[in-house]
């Protein structure tokens, strides 16, 4: 069932929540461009009918774009402003092996919405407006760069649904930075297990060696500025060990640009 469908049936008692159901059913086989044309988008959150980005006024302003300060090498939002290029604990501490993090937004309650909508529910038309506030947060980054790689579809066991998010928003940020996107440079080589609910450290080690540049595609990424591409930056260590292979592979650097990050300081 897609979000669409979803959305036409919930349950807000409106009159045009049906008729928008028996027009989407009806149009259901058109192809997608008409079927934007024909009808208003839902907010991916409310379900209100919104005008463009899929996102309508009152959840964009419960959104928490993230914006200077932050640690220079790990896009961190500092709760003051420690004066320019300075570092946080955690990138002193524990410096990755990318060189640069950022991301367009905390991961926060709309955030997460919009990623499960794209991933799970054929939300693509969040994708423009989801890589439009990548490309800015990343504007930097993207300027140093000579191709982006989204992180692969890998570790994300028992998903029925095979659709790659980080290639969809790479394909986005590539056509409006002029970038070329190497989609396949990296592999995942051995089975890992879900990130989720496992530790930091048990994160870290799950991912260990985990992904790799296959020899054939090593002169796409040799001597390249790399920016990595994925939708959620939890603890960092699945861009970590892509950073790993993708230096192996001998990239001149990797930064990582991602749509959101779960930030643990208020
Ligand atoms: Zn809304």
């Amino acid at each position: 069932m897609s979000g669409r469908d979803q959305a036409s049936s919930h349950p807000s008692g409106r009159l045009r929540q049906p008729l928008l159901g028996m027009l989407r059913t009806a149009l259901a086989s058109l192809p997608r461009a008409a079927l934007d044309i024909a009808l208003p988008t839902l907010c991916v959150s409310c379900r209100e009918p919104v005008a463009g980005d899929g996102v309508c006024a009152a959840c964009w302003a419960r959104l928490s774009f993230i914006a200077p300060p932050f640690c220079a090498r790990l896009g961190i939002p500092f709760v003051y402003d420690p004066g320019p290029g300075l570092l946080s604990m955690q990138a002193i501490a524990n410096p990755p092996a990318y060189q640069r993090a950022r991301a367009a937004v905390r991961y926060d309650e709309v955030a997460r919405t919009m990623v499960h909508a794209l991933k799970y529910q054929d939300r693509t038309d969040l994708a423009p407006v989801m890589g439009r506030w990548m490309a800015r947060a990343g504007q930097e980054l993207l300027g140093d760069a000579d191709a982006l790689v989204p992180v692969p579809l890998h570790w994300r066991r028992g998903w029925s649904r095979r659709y790659n998010q980080s290639g969809t928003l790479a394909a986005v940020i590539g056509k409006s930075a002029h970038l070329p996107v190497v989609g396949n440079a990296l592999r995942r080589v051995r089975p890992t297990l879900q990130q989720v609910g496992l530790s930091k450290a048990d994160r870290a080690l799950n991912v260990q060696g985990a992904f790799k540049v296959p020899p054939e595609d090593k002169s796409s990424v040799q001597g390249r500025r790399i920016v990595l591409i994925d939708d959620v930056l939890t603890s960092g260590a699945t861009v970590d060990a892509c950073a790993r292979a993708l230096l192996r592979a001998r990239a001149a650097s990797v930064d990582v640009l991602v749509f959101a990050r779960v930030v643990d300081t208020v």
